[in-house]
């Protein structure tokens, strides 16, 4: 077999086969009918490709804001944005939903009116249905944080049966102040004047998910504003920070978030509730990415051999260290959502990597990271692709047989991501 055919036969097996995708940030089908009439998926691709097209800008980034730049700028660093993983992700959506052959700047209106006329033709319901179902997406771990944590009961209704949603619990875990505090309160109808009353909350809470059919794990994305390097405080120290916050006074805000995420993480392992965590790389510009290095999660990891944590965007680009954690710790998984958009190239070597040094059920490969199911769809071909290419090479170098290749490409795709998060067939 020639090795170009190889490539082709991998594609092909990867195109049909049914995709996990492990995270969204959906809002709903009600938003998505709102948005419909005016859909304009170019806004869409510019919100994806924000951080390339602002790279790509360089200071004139400083001097002007990306609302004030001209349309010309915008078709200018667009095109050199269109070089990274996202141009890739357009191109094959282009191809597969349009039969559009070239994208450029310069085609993208074109290919804007295009997608408008193709959504329209459905529902927002069929139109999860429809781009879901074409590229294979069967079931979705959602991150709809506008309706989090207050009000897990209101999301079942709003998406389809193959959307579950995870949750975010960060402002039970990290108040700033005894105005937040009431806030929470409000929110949860619930007095909260001592640590006791909050770790019941945060427990009620987690028990109350765990339970909740609709919902499969716990989020944070606390690497937005933080290190990973959770110490074990204890309770007193907990305890002592929460009271001088609660009396406005200059208090020890890492001791009492600390405490509370070790008891969150317990938790977690206790009812068996995957805990997805951001790593790696930031949305955005000048963020500071060093806080999603994984390596300072090692202590927590070891604390909590009970529950199941999972790693985000690879960790890139610190993604070859995830692999190490990926070895050493039977509790930590690789998550490779928004990756192959980030950087296909260099992740296409690291799940090479990972192939050859960590478990292969211990990696799911696709989350789109997106806000509607038509992005999600490219980024569900661009994942799709790039594993088939990663597999075919393997073949070809012999690493794996052809079969080899079928059944890790059904794990990486697939089944891993319903074992991880105990998500049974027959609910369909
Ligand atoms: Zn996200």
């Amino acid at each position: 077999m020639s090795d170009m055919k190889e490539y082709q036969d991998m594609r092909d097996y990867t195109r049909k086969s049914p995709l996990f995708d492990s995270h969204e940030h959906f809002n709903g089908i009600k938003d998505l009918a709102a948005a419909l009439p005016g859909y304009d998926f170019l806004n869409g691709v510019n919100g994806m490709v924000f951080a390339e097209i602002m790279a790509a800008a360089g200071t004139e980034f400083g001097r002007v804001s990306y609302d004030k730049l001209t349309e010309e700028s915008v078709q200018r660093l667009l095109s050199a944005a269109l070089t990274t993983g996202n141009g890739l992700a357009l191109k094959l959506f282009a191809q597969d939903f349009l039969e559009m052959n070239e994208v450029s700047a310069h085609t993208l209106p074109e290919l804007n009116e295009r997608v408008r006329s193709l959504v329209n033709k459905y529902s927002a319901s069929e139109l999860y249905d429809y781009m879901c179902g074409n590229c294979g997406i069967r079931w979705i771990i959602n991150d709809d944080y506008r309706y989090m944590p207050f009000n897990i009961e209101s999301i079942e209704t709003d998406f389809p049966d193959f959307v579950y949603n995870t949750v975010r619990l960060d402002p039970l875990l990290n108040p700033a102040d005894s105005a937040e505090l009431k806030e929470t309160e409000r929110a949860y109808d619930t007095a909260i004047t001592s640590l006791q009353d909050l770790e019941d909350l945060l427990e009620k809470r987690i028990r109350c998910i765990a339970e909740y059919p609709g919902t499969v794990s716990l989020k944070s994305a606390m690497a937005y504003v933080r290190a990973l390097d959770m110490k074990n405080p204890s309770r007193q120290d907990a305890e002592t920070s929460f009271n001088l916050m609660l009396n406005g006074r200059v208090f020890d805000a890492g001791a009492l978030m600390d405490y509370l995420l070790n008891k969150m993480f317990s938790l977690a392992g206790e009812l068996d509730l995957p805990v997805q965590l951001h790593t790696g790389f930031n949305a955005g510009i000048y963020g500071d990415f060093r806080n999603g290095n994984p390596l300072p999660l090692i202590p927590t990891l070891q604390r909590h051999p009970d529950t199941k944590f999972v790693l985000f965007h690879s960790s890139w680009p610190f993604a070859e260290q995830l692999g190490a954690l990926g070895k050493a710790f039977p509790n930590v998984w690789l998550d490779m959502s928004w990756s192959w958009n980030l950087s296909p190239l260099s992740m296409q070597q690291q799940l090479k990597n990972w192939l050859g040094s960590v478990p292969s059920n211990k990696i799911t490969v696709f989350g789109g990271d997106g806000w509607t199911p038509v992005w999600s769809a490219a980024s569900a071909l661009l994942a799709k692709r790039c594993t088939a290419d990663v597999l075919s090479e393997l073949v070809n170098t012999d690493y794996f047989s052809r079969r080899d290749a079928e059944e890790t490409a059904d794990r990486l795709l697939y089944k891993n991501g319903l074992e991880l998060y105990d998500i049974k067939e027959q609910k369909e």
